[in-house]
Parts: C-alpha cells; sequence; structure tokens
C-alpha cells in the first residue's frame, strides 16, 4: 500500500520533537509501510534536499539509541520531501496537488501540525483544490478550539469537507502503551471486571503532574491554561477509559459510543459542586529538580498579572449504576513535585478485619502512564511471624505490590504513542481517535468551570513551583474522607 503523508507545519516544534521521530521509529522498526513519501510543508523556501539536512541536523543532536545511523538516515530521508506553501494562500494548494499527483498514492494523509488558527482555512481550500478525494485522511491537533462554540465551527467546517470517518482528532494519551493496556485488561481479562463498580471501588485519582514550568510556551499557554490544555481532552479521555461500558466489539464507533456515555452521565455542576469540587492554583517561585525557578507570571511571554491557572484539580461522578457516589479525583499541573502520570483506582477496605493491618489499608491499582508505563497492584500480604517468645501474636499484614513494567516485559518491541497513531492513521483504523460528540461532550462539561472561574474575583490559589499544588487540593479530596495517594 502506498502512501503520501502530508506534514503541515514540517519544519515546527511537534514535528520536530514528536512526529519526525515517530516516523523514524516506524521506518526502523519495519512498520511504516513501504513505497510512502513524508511531504513536509511551510512557508520556508527549501527544496527536498534542504529540507532532508534540516531534519539530519536536528536528529545530529539526538543523543543514544534514537539517533540514526548514517547509513539509516540515508535510507529515512529518501522518503521526505518538501513543498513550500502558505495555507492562508488558495493559490498556492495547485503545487501540492501537483505533487500528489505525481504519484496517486492509495492513502493520503493530511496532518495539520500548525496553528489551530489555520486549521479551517486548510480544510476548506483543501476541499476547493479536490484534495479530499475518499484516499484522504486529516489528522488534527489539538486545541480543537477553546470552548464548545468554537469547537463546534471547527468541526462543522472540517466535517463540509471529510466525512467523519476520515477525520483523525489526535489526543496523544490513548496511543501511550499503558492506556491501551488499560483495554487489554479491562475488556481482554475477566479477572476486574466483576470488582469494577461502586460496591468494591472507593474513589479513583487520575494525576497528569508535569514537573516543568511553561517553558518556551509561555504566551500559548497565558491564553489556554491547564483546563483547556489537559482536563478537557486528556483528563477526561483516561476518565472515560476507565469508567467506560465494555464495547459490544473492538471497532471504533463501539469504543466510541461508550465513551461517548460516560461524557454524557457526568454529573451535571451546580453553584456548591463549582464551590467545593474545583480547585485551580498558580505556580509562584520555588525549586524544581534542585534548583530555583521563578514563578508563573515571571516566565517570558506571560502576563505579570495573569489569573491563568496552571493547576486543576476537579471532583467528577458519574452518574449511572455502576459508578453512583464513586469520586473520580482528576488533577493537573506544572511544575509540581515531580513528572508523574498516573490513575489510581482505590478498593474499598476488606469489609471485616480478622487480622491487624496498617490503619486503612485497602488494595489499589495504579496504572502508570508516565514517565514509566505499566501497572501495579497493591494487595496486603503476611510477610514475617510476630510470634515473640513463643507468645502468639495477632497475625498482621503488611502492603506488597505486583509490578508489571512494560518497558521491561516489552522492551524494544514497544510502540511509542505518537507511532503508533501515525500508523494507525495510516492503516485507516479509528479507536485512539476521538469522534467530535465526544470532544463537544467533554467542553459542554467543562464550559461551567471555565465561567465559574471567569467570574470569580477570587482567582488561582498560589503554591510554591516543586509542590503538589495549592493545600486546596488536599482539602477538596479529604472532604470525602480520602487523600491523594502520595499524601496517605
Ligand atoms: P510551531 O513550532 O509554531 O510550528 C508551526 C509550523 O507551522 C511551522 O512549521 C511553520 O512554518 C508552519 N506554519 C505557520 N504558519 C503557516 C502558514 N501560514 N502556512 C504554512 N505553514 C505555516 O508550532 P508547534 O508547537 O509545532 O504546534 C503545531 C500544532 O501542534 C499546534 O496546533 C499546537 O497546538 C499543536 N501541539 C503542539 C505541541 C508541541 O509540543 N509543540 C503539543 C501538542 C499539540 P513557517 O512559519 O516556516 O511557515
Amino acid at each position: 500500500m502506498s502512501f503520501d503523508l502530508v506534514l503541515f507545519g514540517g519544519t515546527g516544534d511537534l514535528a520536530w520533537r514528536k512526529l519526525m521521530p515517530a516516523l523514524f521509529q516506524a521506518f526502523r522498526h519495519g512498520s511504516l509501510p513501504a513505497g510512502g513519501r513524508i511531504i513536509g510543508v511551510a512557508r520556508d523556501d527549501l527544496d527536498d534536499a534542504q529540507y532532508r539536512e534540516l531534519i539530519q541536523a536536528r536528529f545530529d543532536k539526538v543523543e543514544g539509541a534514537k539517533r540514526p545511523s548514517a547509513e539509516e538516515f540515508g535510507r529515512f530521508a529518501a522518503l521526505l520531501h518538501f513543498v513550500r506553501m502558505d495555507l492562508s494562500q488558495a493559490q498556492d494548494y495547485a503545487r501540492l496537488a501537483a505533487t500528489l499527483r505525481e504519484r496517486d498514492a492509495d492513502t493520503v494523509v493530511m496532518y495539520l501540525a500548525t496553528t489551530p488558527a489555520l486549521f479551517t482555512t486548510a480544510c476548506e481550500q483543501l476541499a476547493a483544490a479536490g484534495l479530499n478525494t475518499p484516499r484522504t485522511r486529516i489528522v488534527l491537533e489539538k486545541p480543537l478550539g477553546h470552548d464548545l462554540e468554537s469547537n463546534r465551527a471547527i468541526n462543522a467546517t472540517v466535517r463540509a469537507g471529510f466525512g467523519e470517518n476520515q477525520i483523525f482528532r489526535i489526543d496523544h494519551y490513548l496511543g501511550k502503551p499503558s492506556v491501551q493496556n488499560l483495554f487489554a485488561l479491562r475488556f481482554g481479562n475477566a479477572l476486574f471486571e466483576p470488582l469494577w463498580r461502586r460496591e468494591t471501588i472507593a474513589n479513583i485519582q487520575i494525576t497528569i503532574a508535569e514537573d516543568l514550568g511553561v517553558e518556551k510556551r509561555g504566551a500559548f499557554y497565558d491564553n489556554t491554561g491547564a483546563l483547556r490544555d489537559m482536563v478537557q481532552n486528556h483528563a477526561l479521555q483516561l476518565l472515560c477509559a476507565i469508567g467506560m461500558e465494555p464495547p459490544i466489539n473492538a471497532h471504533a464507533d463501539a469504543i466510541r459510543d461508550e465513551k461517548l456515555k460516560v461524557l454524557r452521565s457526568l454529573k451535571a455542576w451546580t453553584p456548591e459542586t463549582l464551590a467545593q469540587h474545583t480547585v485551580r492554583g498558580q505556580y509562584g517561585p520555588g525549586n524544581a529538580n534542585g534548583a530555583a525557578v521563578p514563578g508563573y507570571r515571571e516566565e517570558p511571554g506571560v502576563d505579570p498579572a495573569s489569573r491563568t491557572e496552571t493547576f486543576v484539580a476537579l471532583r467528577a461522578e458519574i452518574a449511572n449504576w455502576r459508578w453512583a457516589g464513586v469520586p473520580f479525583y482528576i488533577r493537573t499541573g506544572k511544575r509540581l513535585a515531580a513528572r508523574d502520570a498516573r490513575i489510581v483506582v482505590n478498593f474499598r477496605p476488606a469489609p471485616h478485619a480478622i487480622f491487624r493491618s496498617p490503619a486503612g489499608a485497602a488494595n489499589s491499582l495504579v496504572i502508570n502512564l508516565q514517565p514509566r508505563d505499566g501497572l501495579e497492584l497493591h494487595l496486603l500480604a503476611q510477610g514475617q511471624d510476630n510470634r515473640q517468645a513463643g507468645r502468639a501474636a495477632p497475625l498482621s499484614l503488611a502492603p506488597v505490590h505486583l509490578d508489571l513494567d512494560f518497558d521491561k516485559r516489552f522492551g524494544s518491541e514497544r510502540v511509542g504513542a505518537y507511532e503508533r497513531l501515525l500508523l494507525d492513521v495510516i492503516d485507516g483504523r479509528l479507536n485512539l481517535f476521538v469522534r467530535s460528540d465526544e470532544q463537544e461532550e467533554a467542553w459542554r462539561w467543562v464550559e461551567p468551570v471555565m465561567e465559574h472561574w471567569r467570574t470569580d474575583a477570587a482567582g488561582p490559589r498560589s503554591y510554591a513551583a516543586g509542590t503538589w499544588g495549592p493545600s486546596a487540593s488536599s482539602a477538596m479530596i479529604a472532604r470525602d474522607g480520602f487523600c491523594w495517594n502520595e499524601e496517605c
């Protein structure tokens, strides 16, 4: 099967940091179908040879095993081409059309790795230039809008030119091996399904913590904030993966229908829950990785009086028979104590204690997303005999855990998130991509929080860089009698 992958924004940060390395790994693993072309697009005046040199210069800076040898890069570079075009100029699309006509590939992927402000123009112009054939697939990066209305407007324009089954909305968290393994764990094994419900689960905690600040993306971030950047998409997709019912099969729409039901079942906000179940924070100066770091308002590109949140903690509830009453806590932020993304499923304690065990001890399942991918099952076990000088002592239990480290188990066979998603687009597999109705429903749920914060004079609470966020986040969860796992 031949393919052309057109990388709009082929000289940009995302193309360089994520997409090119992922394409190279797919090439190295032999999973990129033979006979393909990767066509970079941007306004720079480059020819194919100069584009290859640019990409080579970037790969030359890569350390370790991910760096291609000269021979490997030579073979990969043969796939790389460049078309100079300004996406806002209608006449430039003819140049792309001419390049694509050279070989009439079986599949043409249009990957919009450029500013979202160009998405609608690009989709309209691709259609006007006749480049929306049934062989075309279009990939949209986040953010797709900044609220429900703008999201709907983008989706309407894209759908005017392309069918829903041609549109691949990326949420790269869904491509992470641990998230795929969460589906495997839940729907490929019978073990957990009987326990996956309100009768046995006390609470679920979804944490996506970064230790970095906003780095060079201050101007973008200051207009976005953690709720739009992380909760509306990644965190809610993780919540769906945990909370959804088993789909009837593994087809994309069967999975997406079930995720949509979860989003529709999220308990609506009330003035009380907006006040009690939402926390926003903004990092002040502090320490990260042993060095003093500035606060958010001192970062380049950030308004010195900014009210943008760099931390969010929310308490959500799925109002259905399986989950009624079980809190789903979501927490994400920048400049937190560690780079750590994980989902913790906390089970209820044993109903009747015949052993001595640490206070509040219970089982939990931890799904680690980064920096390590894997699963840990925390159990209680009897480690040693507590008998002293012939005196019988009550049997006491201690925490132990079973640890499945996907890196160790699958090693180099593992496929990274972007590699997996790019290959799925080329193959036409939509399972790990987000449908427009899911996106809209997620926006609908976060909008009251956005509105509450817009009108709330208090503003975000300050927290020191290098900590786990404002103390109000711990107070929120403590009101239910629980604690964040690292604090218990
Ligand atoms: P970027 O570094 O600013 O790159 C933008 C790219 O688009 C450049 O190649 C630029 O090249 C090209 N471009 C800009 N205007 C153009 C035009 N009118 N016609 C043709 N090409 C144009 O941005 P980025 O960080 O890679 O982000 C790209 C997209 O991915 C955005 O939607 C962003 O929100 C999303 N995203 C990025 C990241 C990330 O880590 N960077 C993560 C998640 C999502 P020229 O200026 O030379 O034309």
